[in-house]
């Protein structure tokens, strides 16, 4: 039991956890075997998510112990350990003149690569998930593994598929082994636009064959965010062009970085004033393939919502995949959507301790993510929900055909559901 740092996320922050634990893998185990109550254990490694951490549960704080960070004498792997952030991870990495994809925000730890790990840069260097080599941890049931990534189908095949997109309901991974890829610069576009501008936006990035990858995010204002590789002479052609048919975009901008190290904030644009107090938040994800003809439709909804939404920290958001991330057979890995396009996803923000506004927040963020489902069949656990209503549909709607399997190796490999339930 120690005493913990702050965690990122301020409602599993404001949480009264039972207690916390920082302990090797050979402590954790013994721990598990004696009995851990009461259960599930909650597990924080980068502490963004609002579950890492709960009241009257334990936590156990990977930040503390799991901290090494080796790359390879070629470059082209890292073993890092599960408590470092993604900003640590590709600071080591830079030394060398090495990356792997990273999300929207370095903040995140290795719950990111776990579920998934969508990057600006999916498109053409695939999931941060897709980089996985080897796995280190322990099962719930308190039994080590050491993994590598399967040459052929065998029975160890559906444990890596099960680790690779649904770790959090079977085990504890205490070290990822990653292959890595060379730093190169990137060239970002951000700018306001209007949804009419979205709309022409989202129909031209669906076309794209190239490194380019669109984000967006809708709160007060629309903010475009646009990341290609500088070294990308088509993608680069392809953003100008866009820029031209767009005319006039508010706070426009075109920056090139060294690498996502140093990529501008998405979404600080999308506000033009910081939202006051303490805010606790709830964010559901969904999957689904290009919008095509249907995004007017949906946008006209959208802006429904959006007019009606509790908070003005509600707001509504997407990434764009495709390209490396749709390249790899579903039978893989646990993040069955490769055909997804667009990965939207909404924020439900209160008051922190405002339980109508709560209320409020969460019936408005049932109702978008029902409508958005219509669109993106598919749920991304890259938060999870054993708390709220939405957890049983969310699982199926990430796992679909494939639930069965992870029950399977649930009941196997964590059969007194010391981690969250399936
Ligand atoms: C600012 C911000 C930007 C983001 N941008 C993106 C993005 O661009 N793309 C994207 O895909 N996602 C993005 N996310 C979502 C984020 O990647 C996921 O929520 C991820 O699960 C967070 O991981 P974490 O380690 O930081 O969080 P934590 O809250 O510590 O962990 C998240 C969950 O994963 C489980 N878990 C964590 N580590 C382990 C482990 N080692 N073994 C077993 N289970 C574990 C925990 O039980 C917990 O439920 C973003 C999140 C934030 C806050």
């Amino acid at each position: 039991m120690t005493k913990h740092a702050a965690l990122w996320n301020p409602l599993a922050n404001d949480s009264h956890p039972a207690g916390w634990i920082s302990s090797d893998a050979i402590t954790l185990s013994n721990l598990i075997r004696q009995g851990i109550q009461p259960s599930p254990l909650m597990v924080c490694s980068g502490g963004t998510s609002s579950r890492c951490a709960a009241d009257g549960l334990w936590t156990l704080d990977l930040r503390a112990r799991h901290r090494q960070l080796v790359i390879s004498e070629a470059g082209d792997e890292v073993e890092i350990g599960a408590g470092l952030s993604m900003a640590e991870v590709l600071e080591g990495l830079q030394t060398r003149g090495r990356s792997i994809p990273v999300g929207l925000s370095t903040l995140p730890g290795s719950g990111f690569v776990l579920t998934g790990g969508i990057s600006p840069l999916s498109r053409s260097q695939g999931l941060a998930m897709d980089h996985i080599v080897g796995l280190r941890g322990v099962w719930g049931n308190g039994d080590f593994f050491e993994l590598s990534a399967p040459v052929s189908p065998h029975e160890e095949q559906q444990q890596w598929r099960g680790l690779l997109g649904a770790a959090p309901f079977l085990a504890i991974v205490t070290a990822i082994r990653l292959r890595t890829q060379e730093l190169t610069p990137l060239v970002i576009w951000r700018s306001i636009g209007s949804a009419q501008q979205l709309s022409i936006a989202m129909e031209v990035a669906e076309q794209w064959n190239h490194s380019a990858s669109l984000q967006w995010t809708w709160n007060e204002r629309i903010e475009l965010f646009i990341v290609c590789f500088a070294n990308d002479a088509a993608a680069i052609k392809a953003v100008e062009s866009l820029k031209t048919r767009l005319g006039q975009c508010a706070e426009s901008s075109m920056t090139m970085v060294p690498g996502q190290h140093a990529q501008p904030p998405f979404g600080t644009l999308a506000r033009s004033t910081a939202l006051q107090g303490r805010i606790h938040t709830e964010i559901v994800s969904r999957l689904g393939p290009a919008w095509g003809q249907r995004w007017p439709a949906l946008m006209a909804e959208l802006e429904q919502l959006m007019r009606r939404r509790p908070h003005p920290g509600c707001q509504i958001s997407a990434q764009q995949l495709g390209g490396k991330s749709s390249q790899v057979p579903v039978s893989r890995t646990s993040f069955l959507h490769r055909d997804a396009i667009w990965k939207p996803w909404c924020t439900a923000t209160w008051s922190a301790g405002d339980t109508k506004g709560r209320d409020r927040a969460l019936e408005w963020l049932w109702q978008t993510n029902n409508l958005v489902s219509d669109y993106c069949p598919g749920a991304h656990l890259a938060q999870i929900h054993p708390h709220l209503s939405c957890h049983k549909a969310e699982l199926h709607d990430a796992f679909q055909d494939w639930l069965p399997g992870l029950n399977q190796l649930k009941t196997h490999h964590d059969p007194h559901g010391l981690l969250p339930p399936l």
